[in-house]
């Protein structure tokens, strides 16, 4: 029987890099995706400094840098032929620009290392079908399909306690 403090449900840039942050912190995890990375999904390229910050804190951040995405370091919006808007993007975590990283290439690097970090089991192509109240009905491992059975006992008094302390330490 496998048990978890935490399901994650989703594997891209939330849900990876949440995961990695629970597992670096002493929690174990359960990251499930439907999807097989890599694999795109629909969303224009700007990130900032604040997630950087967090990738950095995940030990991610070597490996989206090693992606060589373009450096953006303000924005300019054209309205009939002339600028309308121009600026510059604040300094966020020692980062004075934006990267325009390729979600293909992005969301299968920070899944990789949500994988690779310990604490934390990683399956893509699960897709989670069904949220269980019984804690009897376990999670089957190994199955395409996925039933989450949620203990609300250990939900209540130990894990929301745990996710919420880490997260405010944030
Ligand atoms: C047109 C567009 C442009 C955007 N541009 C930007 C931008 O420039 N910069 C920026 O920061 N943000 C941008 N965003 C927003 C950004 O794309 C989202 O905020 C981000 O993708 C949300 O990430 P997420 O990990 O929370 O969810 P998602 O990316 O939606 O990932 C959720 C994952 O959950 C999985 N999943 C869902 N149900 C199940 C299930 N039952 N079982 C297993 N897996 C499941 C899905 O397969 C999916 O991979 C844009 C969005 C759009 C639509």
């Amino acid at each position: 029987m496998d048990t978890f403090d935490v399901v994650i449900v989703g594997g891209r840039v939330a849900g990876s890099t949440l995961a990695s942050l629970l597992g670096a912190g002493g929690l174990k995890v359960l990251l499930l995706e439907r999807a097989t990375f890599p694999t795109d999904t629909l969303s224009t390229h700007v990130i900032y400094g604040d997630s950087f910050g967090i990738w950095e804190r995940i030990g991610a951040w070597p490996a989206i840098e090693r992606l060589g995405s373009a450096k953006l370091w303000g924005i300019s919006w054209i309205r009939d032929g002339r600028p309308d808007i121009r600026g510059r993007f604040w300094t966020v975590r020692g980062h004075d620009y934006s990267l325009c990283i390729r979600r293909l290439l992005l969301d299968d690097a920070l899944f990789s290392n949500a994988a690779e970090t310990p604490g934390v089991t990683a399956v893509q192509g699960a897709r989670v079908t069904e949220l269980l109240g019984d804690a009897d009905k376990r999670l089957a491992m190994g199955e395409k399909a996925y039933q989450v059975a949620v203990d609300e006992h250990r939900v209540g008094e130990q894990t929301s306690e745990l996710l919420s302390r880490y997260l405010q330490a944030l």
